[in-house]
């Protein structure tokens, strides 16, 4: 196997088919926790390829699998937090945001023993009306965020966000280590312009066929980029449920072709090299802000 050198960030959104799909907390309790039967697949191919990953893990699933959360810390992956509620974070006031992350941070420090430093916001939903998140994050102890998405969609983005990790300054004026989700940069002739093409994992990679992901992370390559992967445990799980969505696109986007993410997983695992953000970046992150 000749895997490329470049490091990779493999990363996952821990929470339950039925947390990610706009569907409010108050009602979670009617539906059938299935975390295992796709969290249990996902393990296993990052145990076949040697792989630790960084979880994002949501507050209240962590509430009711303690365990869980404390045996992957246990066995090496790293352990962030992806709020508590699943709420989108602008239709949050800025207090809601604090309590809810702070909340979140106490379950998963309890549980793990280690301070949590890293935070990516439910549905990546850091945009610009919502950046004043980022200066809450570091006052409540953060020393990272993953929530950016250079892109701009019905849901999530911020356009002309920078697609490099590195330091980005707040709207306080303060220093924080984003690290972005992955986008290829794409000349556009026609519109005399170029776009960001979003492809790093989710969605995206059950949607691409393999040979397209393989090729745009070689584009990341050729850039000096790491790719940052990120998948839920449900995209391992293609017989979860389905119910109606509030909203018709994106319960089409959810369920597409879930039973591809297995396969290409283990391929991507094959050609590339993973570590968590930890791994990669904390020297950065946990350094003095410049
Ligand atoms: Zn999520």
């Amino acid at each position: 196997m000749n895997k490329s050198q470049t490091s990779h960030v493999f990363s996952v959104d821990l929470e339950d088919w039925y947390q990610g799909i706009e569907i409010d907390i108050d009602q979670w309790d009617a539906f059938v926790p299935r975390i295992r039967n796709g969290l249990d697949p996902l393990l296993d191919l990052l145990q076949e390829s040697n792989t630790k990953a960084t979880f994002f893990v949501l507050g209240y699933q962590a509430e009711k699998t303690p365990e869980l959360i404390r045996q992957l810390s246990d066995s090496g992956h790293d352990i962030a937090s992806h709020g508590y509620s699943h709420r989108f974070v602008y239709q949050q006031t800025p207090d809601e945001f604090r309590t809810e992350l702070r909340k979140s941070k106490v379950i998963l420090e309890d549980i793990c023993g280690q301070p949590i430093d890293g935070y990516r916001a439910p549905f990546f939903s850091i945009t610009n009306a919502s950046l004043w998140a980022l200066d809450i994050l570091l006052e409540e102890g953060f020393k990272y965020d993953s929530s950016l998405f250079p892109v701009k969609n019905y849901r999530y983005g911020v356009k002309g966000a920078q697609r490099k990790p590195g330091w980005i300054t707040t709207q306080d004026g303060n220093r924080l280590f984003e690290i972005p989700l992955s986008t290829v940069r794409l000349p556009n002739p026609a519109m005399r312009m170029a776009r960001n093409i979003p492809m790093s994992g989710g969605g995206y990679f059950r949607l691409y066929p393999y040979a397209l992901t393989k090729l745009l992370v070689r584009c990341l390559e050729k850039e000096r980029l790491g790719l940052v992967f990120y998948m839920h445990p449900w995209e391992y799980d293609p017989d979860h449920p389905k119910v109606e969505f509030p909203r018709a696109f994106p319960k089409f986007t959810h369920y597409l072709n879930l039973h591809t993410s297995a396969e290409k997983t283990r391929r991507l695992l094959s050609d590339f090299q993973f570590k968590t953000i930890k791994n990669c970046y904390a020297e950065h992150y946990l350094s003095a802000s410049k």
